[in-house]
């Protein structure tokens, strides 16, 4: 059967919601085998957790207890109970999300209107940008120090302009370093009464010990905060989409959920979460070799000549000294996966993920052949 297609429309649509840039998203492993010819992917683009899962989330999926014919619960009270009792957070301050990448849109939704303006840094997560943009909202990007790091005095000056919110990703995709106690206390600091400040924690877990607790820090600050994490990243759980927000008030976290879909986090992620969450040491033992493998790949790819950011996180952000795409295409032929940072100015730098020995070792020989050539 024929079906016709529509080329134009007279549709009107959200100009804001329209004018869109895309979400660079990492490719799937299908396509790249389609496009490299090869069966063996190292997916290097998406920092996923090259361990997996703790294997009581997967026992926890298979019990009789989990009942995918019912709707899960819209409040998600156990996962909140749980991570109330973990962070020492009162759970009604707690709002769980379909991914924390939900949180990012719910609270864009709860706190922006069209003309208020947002500070952010580039490069940059892309749903800090995209998310107030959809809501008609201007976004102030602060560049990057030229040391590759956070630009703190820059960063005060954009906040005491009194922008509705401030996105911040500490430690920072895609660069990789975190805020120390003394900085992130700065950026507090700056902040004046009518501004947010969404601090993203998604890679909390792979810092170094000592580093800041955003949700610590914030607690006795007196501002308006929200802190992001995620079960992503270090428990494994991208497929799932679980994350929250920790909010500095009762009245954020509910006008936050308000701006949330109902029934947002699926039966099996709270199932699988509640499940992560019980066994931290797996989780441990994974992001300490998920660090100890990053600092190997980082001084390798520094002894290839290349300009390495410091990391905290579960990926590191280099100057590849070339167009990054074309790099990530030849590495893409390889059957290596890797995204190419494509925000004006930065179009020299790669984000690469770590992931297991092995596909370390593939790309950083990949990445030597390249630079022989
Ligand atoms: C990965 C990531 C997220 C999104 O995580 P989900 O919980 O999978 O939606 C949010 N913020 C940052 C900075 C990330 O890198």
């Amino acid at each position: 059967m024929e079906q016709s297609v529509k080329s134009a429309s007279s549709l009107a649509f959200n100009p804001h919601v329209a004018a869109l840039p895309p979400y660079n998203a990492g490719m799937n492993i299908a396509m790249a085998r389609a496009l490299s010819g090869r069966h063996d992917i190292a997916r290097l683009a998406s920092n996923e957790n090259p361990d997996g899962c703790s294997p009581a989330v997967i026992a926890a999926l298979a019990s009789s207890s989990f009942e995918p014919w019912r709707y899960a619960d819209p409040a998600c009270a156990a996962l909140r109970e749980a991570l109330g009792e973990k962070l020492a957070v009162d759970p009604g301050l707690i709002v769980a999300g379909n991914g924390s990448e939900e949180m990012i849109a719910a609270i864009s939704r709860a706190v922006l209107v069209p003309g208020a303006s947002v500070v952010t840094t580039v490069p940059s997560f892309g749903l800090h940008e995209i998310e107030p943009l959809a809501a008609g909202a201007d976004v102030v990007k602060v560049a990057m120090a030229p040391e590759m790091g956070f630009d703190l005095a820059a960063l005060e000056t954009a906040i005491a302009t009194g922008p509705r919110i401030v996105f911040i990703s500490s430690p920072w995709n895609p660069v990789g370093p975190g805020l120390d106690h003394l900085s992130l206390r700065r950026l507090i600091g700056a902040v004046r009464p009518g501004t947010l400040l969404v601090l993203d924690e998604a890679y909390f877990e792979f810092a170094d010990p000592g580093a800041p607790d955003g949700i610590q820090v914030l607690r006795d600050s007196g501002i308006d905060y929200v802190v992001l994490r995620t079960f992503s990243k270090a428990y494994g759980l991208a497929g799932l989409r679980v994350g929250y927000a920790v909010c500095s008030g009762l009245e954020l976290a509910r006008v936050i959920a308000a701006a949330k879909t109902p029934f947002n986090v699926n039966a099996a992620a709270q199932t699988a979460a509640i499940a992560a969450l019980a066994d931290e040491s797996w989780m441990k033992a994974s992001t300490g070799r998920v660090r100890a493998e990053r600092e190997r790949v980082s001084t390798a790819l520094a002894r290839l000549g290349f300009r390495v950011s410091p990391s905290q996180t579960n990926f590191l952000f280099f100057d590849c000294k070339d167009d990054s795409s074309s790099i990530a295409a030849r590495l893409l032929q390889q059957g290596i996966i890797v995204k190419a940072w494509r925000e004006t100015g930065y179009e020299h730098y790669l984000r690469v993920t770590i992931g297991s020995p092995a596909d370390s070792d593939r790309l950083i020989v990949a990445l030597q052949g390249l630079a022989a050539r």
